[in-house]
């Protein structure tokens, strides 16, 4: 087991800690102290480390993450994240078709109120 601790901005001011373990059975684990994180949520914080974007990473941290983000190749990590990243997409466009099929059904009720039902 590898574990690092990388520093990431925050809009607060204090730094947020992601912990990033290689655990022996070529799991990576991926944690972070922001509350979205503590509530289970994929904060932006481990979207972005897993992402190989650094625009949060305190500056005496890039180095080392970028070696981190490389090691990422040698486990299932960016397979399953590019599947993750699929499904959201395509629930965000599921989403939009539905969002089109409320406000259709409310305008065909609105028009039958309007007309008289
Ligand atoms: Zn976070």
């Amino acid at each position: 087991m590898i574990s690092h601790a990388i520093a990431m901005t925050s809009s607060s001011g204090e730094p947020h800690h992601i912990e990033i373990v290689f655990l022996d059975d070529g799991r990576v684990s991926i944690n972070c102290s922001c509350t979205g994180s503590q509530m289970g949520m994929v904060c932006k914080h481990r979207d972005a480390i897993v992402r190989g974007d650094d625009s949060l990473v305190v500056d005496e941290h890039k180095r080392v993450y970028f070696e981190i983000h490389q090691a990422f190749g040698g486990s299932a990590l960016k397979s399953r994240y590019e599947q993750y990243a699929a499904t959201l997409a395509q629930f965000e466009v599921d989403k939009k078709e539905i969002a089109a099929k409320v406000t259709f059904a409310k305008k065909q009720f609105a028009k039958m109120l309007s007309d008289g039902i």
